[in-house]
């Protein structure tokens, strides 16, 4: 199995790795200094000291605070939106494209979804405006709670490591 530079894993993370590379790593088996790799570089880049135990998105993460041993869920600006174990989307600032005239603010004139059948809910982040989200329901749809990863296997089974401390919610 390969093992990456942090170099190359840094370019991973910013888009700006050559396509040789990148072809190689999806293709190849993955190597799971790289996950540690990985979190290490996205650790440095925050302003925070907590630990980041899972990316959720670009700018957020299912970090463990340091004090309490809390796992949250953490906009890279600092903001917590809540327990992991919540649905961070329902702790964001939405906003909801059901009118004709707001999806055809991001959807070019009669390509537009019908308000009718389908919305659009936009997930931000409340201290620092992050777009953290989409979703395309129809309307009548409860917000989407879609990304329960079980994070305990995935460390144990998948990567071999320990499992982050975590107090109880
Ligand atoms: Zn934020």
């Amino acid at each position: 199995m390969p093992t990456y530079t942090r170099t190359k894993v840094a370019e991973l993370i910013d888009g700006t790795i050559d396509r040789e590379t990148l072809h190689e790593m999806l293709s190849a088996p993955k190597d799971l200094e790289r996950f540690v790799t990985y979190i290490d570089i996205l650790q440095e880049r925050m302003s925070w000291k907590d630990k980041i135990v899972l990316p959720y998105g670009p700018k957020l993460y299912c970090v463990q605070v340091a004090a309490t041993k809390q796992w949250t869920i953490r906009c890279e600006c600092g903001h917590d939106f809540c327990d992991q174990s919540e649905n961070w989307k329902l702790h964001a600032l939405i906003n909801v494209r059901d009118t004709q005239e707001k999806l055809e603010e991001v959807y070019p004139r009669l390509m537009a979804p019908t308000s009718t059948w389908q919305v659009y809910r936009e997930y931000f982040c409340p201290e620092c405006g992050t777009l953290h989200e989409v979703e395309a329901p129809t309307p009548w749809y409860p917000v989407i709670h879609d990304f329960e990863p079980d994070i305990e296997t995935f460390y144990r089974d998948w990567l071999s490591l320990p499992v982050p401390e975590r107090a109880a919610a």
